[in-house]
């Protein structure tokens, strides 16, 4: 990254050519169309047929875990489990929950020996907890299938341009002339979510406008703003489709956005942990994908019924490089119960609650989405949580719970990120705290904004 932004455009823009080679070649490999083939099969499935996949998929990576990882053959052992009688999903229930906090203090004993060339994976968590595991080749090529098939859902092929709004950071300056650069292999133009502003909102649409875009992928918290500066100019711009993803994407916010952009919406409920998913339709409902992974409804440890919400219990069906098995990930939904209009049988759930995306905004009117100050946090295996505190208007605190082994040098190094990032338009002070409190909701706020309720507003008037 610290070359990239001193090369000249033509550079970058092969260079992020380059990087996205690797999802361009995933894209055209057999496993992924055997997985898209399936994934298409698993829309007309009934029960029986999920509970077959879900079952023997289950048996043979919770035999496998038992056998190659050490740290399930001690839980097993220790519980007095017998593996043999683990056979339905419905088993499943006689094995332990494992837990976040098993996952951090226990990394080294999850890594199953037998797997070659897994992923490294880390997250600076959507509850500011950042983690750490590893993906199978297989199980990260399923991703790749299930997220094209949710842009298939909403009409989208490959030969569609796509704008990026998400966490690329294809340009260091915003005042970077052409603002955007271009994947060809993959047929995207990459904007840097974190300039937008009023100076570059006409660039920006006149960028879409000339290429006649008609497909978005966004944070919902950056649709709204492009869609608050339509409405500041009093004007609208036609989808066809907007990807969202990451954040949940509340109704007043579909409201507005739909407004603007005469859109449909499909939305993407993942994690980085890769374990399971959901799909939104042209409905408007969450499909679970139901071949990544089983989700169980937990409550107090009991397993809910259709209907009730509580929280997530996964296993990981397809991830031998660090096997998930019923592991707490705690996001609360539940299943619907219900059948969905667009003809699909995959099983619906709740939309999953989670905090309520805060904005972080500059002097100079700059509109960031809150997660991008965590971003020098990730892949930082010593930070235990963290959270970004707007104090004031040029005042921003960063919160850390470090653990075991981070040093001065890691506290410098994290300064000089942010600083490079953030430090032209924001005082910025890093505290070392002993832990961030929790919310009402069971979330830990990642991002808290102390500059008043219409602080987005007061944004665009500034110039
Ligand atoms: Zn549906």
């Amino acid at each position: 990254m610290r070359y990239y932004f001193h090369m000249p455009r033509s550079v970058q823009t092969l260079g992020i050519n380059l990087v996205e080679l690797r999802a361009w070649a995933i894209h055209r490999s057999k496993i992924f169309f055997d997985f898209l083939a399936l994934l298409k099969e698993t829309e007309q499935w009934d029960n029986e047929r999920f509970e077959a996949y879900q079952s023997k998929h289950m048996r043979t990576i919770v035999n496998y875990a038992y056998r190659h990882v050490p740290f399930y053959r001690r839980l097993y052992d220790d519980h007095g489990v017998d593996i043999s009688q683990i056979r339905t999903v419905d088993d499943l229930e006689q094995l332990p929950i494992i837990t976040k906090a098993d996952l951090s203090s226990n990394y080294t004993q999850l890594i199953s020996p037998v797997e070659k060339r897994p992923l490294q994976m880390g997250t600076s968590g959507t509850t500011g907890t950042p983690l750490h595991f590893l993906i199978s080749r297989e199980q990260d090529v399923l991703n790749y299938a299930i997220a094209y098939r949710r842009d298939l859902w909403g009409g989208y092929t490959r030969d569609s341009l796509i704008a990026r709004f998400v966490g690329d950071k294809p340009v260091k300056d915003c005042n970077d002339r052409s603002l955007v650069r271009r994947s060809y292999l993959m047929n995207r133009l990459i904007f840097p979510s974190y300039c937008l502003s009023s100076d570059n909102f006409p660039r920006i649409f006149d960028i879409l406008r000339k290429h006649r875009v008609k497909f978005i992928q966004a944070y919902p918290s950056t649709a709204y703003i492009l869609a608050k500066y339509l409405e500041f100019e009093d004007t609208y711009y036609d989808l066809d489709a907007l990807f969202y993803s990451s954040e949940p994407m509340y109704d007043h916010q579909r409201e507005f956005i739909e407004k603007r952009f005469h859109t449909q919406f499909f939305g993407f409920y993942g994690q980085r942990e890769r374990i399971i998913s959901a799909t939104e339709c042209s409905e408007n409902r969450y499909h679970l994908s139901m071949i990544d992974g089983i989700t169980e409804i937990v409550r107090n440890g009991e397993v809910l019924a259709d209907g009730e919400k509580g929280f997530t219990v996964t296993t990981s069906l397809h991830n031998y490089a660090m096997p998930f098995i019923r592991y707490a990930l705690n996001d609360f939904t539940g299943y619907t119960g219900n059948s969905c209009d667009c003809g699909r049988t995959l099983p619906t759930i709740f939309p999953v609650d989670a905090w309520l995306g805060d904005f972080i905004v500059s002097p100079k009117g700059m509109i960031y989405s809150a997660l991008l100050f965590l971003s020098p946090t990730e892949g930082m295996r010593n930070i235990a949580e963290s959270q970004v505190i707007q104090e004031d208007v040029d005042r921003i605190s960063i919160n850390i719970v470090t653990q075991e082994g981070f040093s001065t040098s890691d506290y410098l190094r994290l300064k000089d990120s942010f600083d490079t990032m953030f430090g032209s338009e924001f005082e910025l002070k890093i505290n070392l705290v002993n832990n961030i409190p929790q919310t009402g909701s069971f979330k830990k706020r990642f991002a808290i904004n102390k500059l008043g309720e219409d602080y987005i507003e007061k944004a665009f008037e500034r110039e």
